[in-house]
Parts: structure tokens; sequence; C-alpha cells
């Protein structure tokens, strides 16, 4: 899949609006269209990787950004003490509906376990 057929490569290089939370040289963390919490923010890689499928060894750094801008966020957002969940669907069976790699940073409300 290439930059211009992939929504999340849009909203990176800004071709698509977003509401942006964060932006660097590597991840970029923006409000979820339809949240499903009253804190929902997608943090993705700017490179574009299907599915936490395709993630290997090399990617621990990536791996290691996304996981400090999510505690950053979370602390941001005033939920860092309350809680948050960070997810990633990848697949069908786990409902990935948009094929480029991306974490749901949802909070604010008790979040039901096992997840549905
Ligand atoms: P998933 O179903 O795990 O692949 O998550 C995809 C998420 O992207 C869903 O929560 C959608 O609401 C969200 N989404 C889809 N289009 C946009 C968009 N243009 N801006 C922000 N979030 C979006």
């Amino acid at each position: 899949m290439s930059a211009s057929d992939c929504l999340f490569c849009r909203i990176a290089e800004g071709t698509i609006p977003a509401r942006i939370a964060h932006a660097d040289e590597a991840v970029i963390a923006f409000h979820d269209i339809a949240p499903q919490a009253p804190v929902h923010l997608l943090l993705i890689p700017r490179r574009h990787v299907g599915s936490a499928a395709e993630l290997g060894t090399e990617d621990g750094v990536l791996l290691a950004q996304i996981h400090a801008l999510a505690a950053r966020l979370a602390r941001e957002a005033g939920v860092a003490e309350s809680g948050f969940r960070l997810v990633t669907n990848s697949g069908p069976d786990a409902g990935q509906s948009v094929h480029h790699l991306h974490w749901h940073l949802l909070a604010g409300r008790h979040l039901g376990w096992p997840p549905g």
C-alpha cells in the first residue's frame, strides 16, 4: 500500500486533517474521529507499517517511543493515575479497520475486561 492509498499516511503527511496532539519525526498522535472514551487518541508511526503482525526486534526504538509518548499524553490528559488502556488491533479477528499500525490510548472511564 502506498502513502496515497493509506488514510493514516495521509494524516501523517498533513493532506487529510486531524486533531493532532503530538507530532515528531517518528510518531504522531491524534484524536480518534469516533471516540469510544472521554480520552481516545491514536498513536501511529510516520512510516507505513501495516499492523503489529509486521513488527520485529528492529522496531524496538519505535515501540519505546510509542510507549513513552503514551505515558506523556496520559499525564497531560490527567489520566496517568486513574488509568488508561493502550491497545493495537491486528487483523480481522481483532477488528482492525485501518491498515496502518496504530495504538488506541483510551481513558477517562472504566474500561471493561475482557474486551468484546
Ligand atoms: P481500528 O479499528 O483498530 O483499525 O481503529 C481505527 C480507528 O481509526 C477507529 O477507532 C476509527 O474511529 C479511527 N478513524 C478512522 N478514520 C479516522 C480519521 N479520519 N481521523 C481520526 N480517526 C479515524
